[in-house]
């Protein structure tokens, strides 16, 4: 970045960090608010200059030196996202994409072009991840196994390990320490797209790769699809050698709106996640609902079971909208298993913890009483559609499974 001196810059707090890193060069510059570069291509008078700043990145993959060359090989509204959230990581580099898919579609291909086409995976993930690992749509072989499986899983050709903590969209969680020793020196990728490096910053943990679907809270604001891998200078450099290849590039559009949003990204968490603390015990304590799983290190992620019907929760909210996604200032609730993991086969869902009953719900900003009211008008109609009792009924209250 121009005008840029990292060394110069001690460690800064998290929220600091949310708010200049990526930035740093801005009041040097003359400038508050970060620009827009909408180029697709940049001028050059020197060719040689430019074939050999081309056949650097083809050897490294290294941001290239002086100005940008072309927008698939980097852009650097983009390039202040990055800087950003590497920093808030604890990464040396990110590069971003043009969705959390592409990102891990990204990953793959880079071991894959490697020879190392077998990955270990703990379920449950994402539906799409699922989908993606289990098809073998890029080649890949996935070995399914839970966490004390992970070392016997392990074979010459595995070029990764991967796992979801809290997972989407049981919040199941892991001991991230434990599963990266468990992974010898086959790279770990923690998806890390429901804590944020608010919660839990996965490479302090031994992750060498950070996934995030940035659509999510990064973006914050449910208008921003993109993705995000936080790793290693080294792999950094093949993940944009594979991205300029590719060509599942952010638009610069897009690094500017997620930059953006990371400056409110650890208040954000914050309070949702109190409003979510409050629901997940009210849940817990409400005569319709079965089970509530709330993960140990918080966040504003809920899944919870409901005794009667959950698709009459689903049709019956009004202020929370009924949708897939999640990480929005609003509050959004769907059925994992008729959405976001639909695409996984019933019987693997249902094996992962994924129950029929299970609605997952993403805790926005709004009041928490506002969200309860409509939260309980919709499981009382729901539990009554389920012939329950009219009043309710008085079994012990569910649990907060962990
Ligand atoms: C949404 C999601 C993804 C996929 O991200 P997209 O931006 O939708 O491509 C990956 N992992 C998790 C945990 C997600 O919630």
């Amino acid at each position: 970045m121009p005008g840029y001196d990292e060394a110069r810059i001690a460690p800064r707090a998290l929220a600091t960090e949310a708010v200049h890193a990526g930035r740093d060069d801005l009041a040097r510059q003359g400038l508050h608010a970060p620009p827009i570069d909408l180029s697709t291509t940049y001028p050059s008078y020197d060719s040689r200059g430019e074939a050999a700043r081309i056949d650097a990145f083809a050897t490294t993959g290294a941001e290239p030196d002086g100005p940008p060359v072309y927008g698939r090989l980097g852009n650097p509204t983009v390039a202040r996202f990055e800087t950003a959230l590497a920093r808030l990581e604890g990464t040396e580099a990110a590069v971003a994409f043009a969705s959390g898919m592409a990102a891990l579609s990204a990953v793959l291909l880079v071991r894959a072009s490697m020879g190392l086409r077998h990955v270990v995976a703990v379920r449950p993930l994402y539906g799409c991840s699922d989908h993606l690992l289990t098809a073998g749509l890029l080649g890949s072989e996935v070995t399914w196994t839970d966490p004390a499986g992970i070392e016997e899983a392990l074979r010459p050709d595995t070029g990764l390990v991967m796992v979801e903590s809290p997972a989407n969209p049981t919040l199941a969680e892991l001991d991230l320490r434990a599963v990266a020793h468990a992974c010898g020196s086959v790279p770990l990728l923690a998806d890390n797209t429901f804590a944020t490096p608010v919660l839990q910053r996965p490479a302090e943990q031994g992750a060498r790769l950070v996934l995030h679907s940035a659509t999510k809270y990064l973006g914050g604001h449910g208008d921003v699809m993109a993705g995000v891998v936080a790793c290693d200078e080294e792999f950094a450099g093949r993940l944009r050698q594979v991205r300029f290849a590719t060509g599942g590039v952010l638009h610069p559009l897009a690094g500017y709106l997620l930059l953006r949003g990371l400056s409110t990204l650890p208040v954000r968490v914050r309070a949702a996640s109190a409003t979510a603390a409050e629901l997940a015990g009210r849940l817990a304590a409400d005569p319709w609902v079965a089970r509530v799983h709330y993960p140990r290190i918080g966040g504003a992620m809920i899944a919870f079971e409901v005794d009667g019907d959950p698709h009459e929760v689903i049709a019956g909210v009004d202020l929370i909208t009924p949708a897939v996604s999640l990480g929005s200032v609003d509050t959004l609730i769907q059925h994992p298993a008729s959405i976001s993991h639909r695409i996984v086969d019933a019987d693997d869902r249902r094996g992962a913890g994924v129950s029929d009953r299970l609605l997952r719900m993403s805790v926005g900003l709004e009041d928490v009483e506002d969200l309860w009211a409509d939260l309980d008008a919709a499981l009382e109609r729901a539990g009554r559609g389920a012939g329950n009792s009219a009043t309710g009924r008085t079994a012990p209250a569910a649990a907060v499974g962990h």
